[in-house]
């Protein structure tokens, strides 16, 4: 989430009193459900290359934990904030039960900037921030998993100092580890095709074939490259895609009416994910100001960058011909954006539904890892395939008995699961 005056957590709670409103929470399980149940804030010390000693914050906030282990990853950036990690171990909290996995949410963070550090030196934080926190995380506790700026290498350092101190191998104790190292086949599709799975289903439900459908996507990272993938796969339509240039520090958007080609845009993408300007051109792309994704004429569209991105403002430039929108990023749609779309009958595809994906394949990853047993990619995506369906029609069903729209319905099964579960266990 952004830095500023915007506060994750307050939007987070705020959303959450509405639900509980909804769902006639009563007092204590509200007071206890809008807090995380545990948070640690800590100091990890660490020896930089030159000699020096610098101290970096570090944090893991628990949520909650009725369901089963939290859930969530680790965040390394400059900003980060103690209430953009309790928001967003709340958010886990809420998708893992939408899509119904035993796990609570979770999630940590270090206040650092990895591009200012050396490897060795990242690999300290890492251990630094697991010989913190190791009594309180572990396969039956708490799973920690990648998140901004942090990879499968992170993982590796962070899971190696666990066992370290354990004194025996747990891979179960964090996820997004490199295949081979404990890591699940599927993992880097998981996100994309959940999404796509998501709109398949929802296609379905409108009537709609796949095959004649245009899809217009804010993103060209792991879950929009993914994403576009498995919608042309089913014979769908891409034809807009935008990303971030690093160098202009601008964003772009490149458009072919016949729909764009991944591999051809992929092999002239750098590094950082810009797309190179000219070489597009003479392939036959238009090259447009970054934000023409979301007025494109199409039935689809799949914001998979950033949070913040379809807000009351521009709203008003989606063509009515878009039926559907799929949320590949966490948080891209505004409440005063929420309220248009709502009107308008587009049939959303909440954030909480569409990109879990990711949290799900990293459950199968744990579930691996601890049976030491490890599955085939068709089997990791086909048991995706089936989870992402079911939950999508739970919400299906909610939305449509209730008339609701499909985020509030998707709030309504998550907050109520975990709900059941502290009731169950006779905490409220
Ligand atoms: P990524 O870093 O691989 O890709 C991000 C993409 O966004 C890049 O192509 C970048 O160029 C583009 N971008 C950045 N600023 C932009 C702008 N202003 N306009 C257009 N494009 C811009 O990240 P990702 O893993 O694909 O994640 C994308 C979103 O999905 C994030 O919100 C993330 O939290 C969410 N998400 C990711 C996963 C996962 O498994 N990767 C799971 C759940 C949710």
């Amino acid at each position: 989430m952004s830095a500023g005056s915007f506060n994750p957590f307050q939007m987070a709670q705020s959303q959450f009193d509405r639900i509980a409103e909804l769902l006639g929470l009563e007092p204590g399980m509200c007071q206890l459900l809008r807090d995380p149940l545990r948070e640690y804030h800590f100091l990890i010390p660490v020896r930089m290359d030159d000699g020096s000693t610098n101290v970096f914050r570090g944090f893991r906030v628990q949520h909650n934990d009725a369901r089963g282990p939290c859930k969530g990853g680790i965040r390394f950036h400059p900003q980060e904030t103690i209430d953009t990690v309790r928001a967003l171990s709340m958010w886990m909290t809420w998708k893992c039960a939408t899509v119904d996995i035993p796990l609570g949410g979770g999630k940590g963070g270090v206040i650092c900037d990895p591009h200012n550090l050396s490897a060795r030196e990242q690999e300290q934080i890492c251990r630094g921030w697991v010989r913190q926190i190791s009594r309180n995380i572990g396969p039956v506790q708490d799973v920690p998993a990648p998140d901004v700026m942090t990879n499968p290498q992170h993982m590796l350092w962070m899971l190696d100092e666990y066992e370290r101190l354990s004194g025996g191998h747990a891979p179960g104790f964090i996820t997004g580890k490199p295949v081979g190292m404990g890591g699940s086949l599927g993992r880097t599709e998981a996100t994309g095709f959940g999404v796509i799975f998501t709109v398949r289903e929802a296609l379905r439900e409108l009537g709609i074939r796949p095959q004649d459908t245009l899809v217009s996507v804010q993103g060209f990272g792991n879950v929009a490259q993914y994403a576009i993938k498995l919608h042309t796969e089913f014979g769908g339509r891409v034809i807009c895609v935008s990303c971030w240039d690093q160098d202009d520090q601008a964003s772009y958007a490149f458009r072919k009416m016949t729909g764009v080609n991944l591999d051809e845009l992929l092999a002239i993408t750098n590094r950082f994910g810009g797309i190179d300007k000219a070489k597009a051109q003479d392939l036959g792309y238009e090259v447009l100001p970054g934000d023409a994704w979301i007025e494109q004429e199409v039935d689809i569209l799949i914001p998979a960058a950033l949070e913040n991105q379809i807000t009351g403002e521009n709203v008003g430039r989606i063509s009515k011909k878009v039926k559907v929108i799929a949320e590949g990023a966490n948080g891209p749609t505004t409440p005063e954006a929420d309220k248009v779309l709502a009107e308008r009958g587009v049939y959303l595809i909440p954030d909480l539904l569409a990109n879990a994906g990711g949290v799900t394949c990293s459950y199968f990853e744990q579930v691996q890892c601890n049976m030491n047993y490890y599955w085939e990619r068709d089997e990791v995506l086909g048991k995706l395939d089936v989870a992402m369906t079911s939950a999508f029609e739970a919400v299906s069903e909610v939305a449509r008995k209730r008339k609701m729209y499909q985020r509030d319905a998707t709030y309504l099964i998550a907050v109520d699961r975990v709900a059941r579960a502290c009731r169950d266990r006779g905490w409220v």
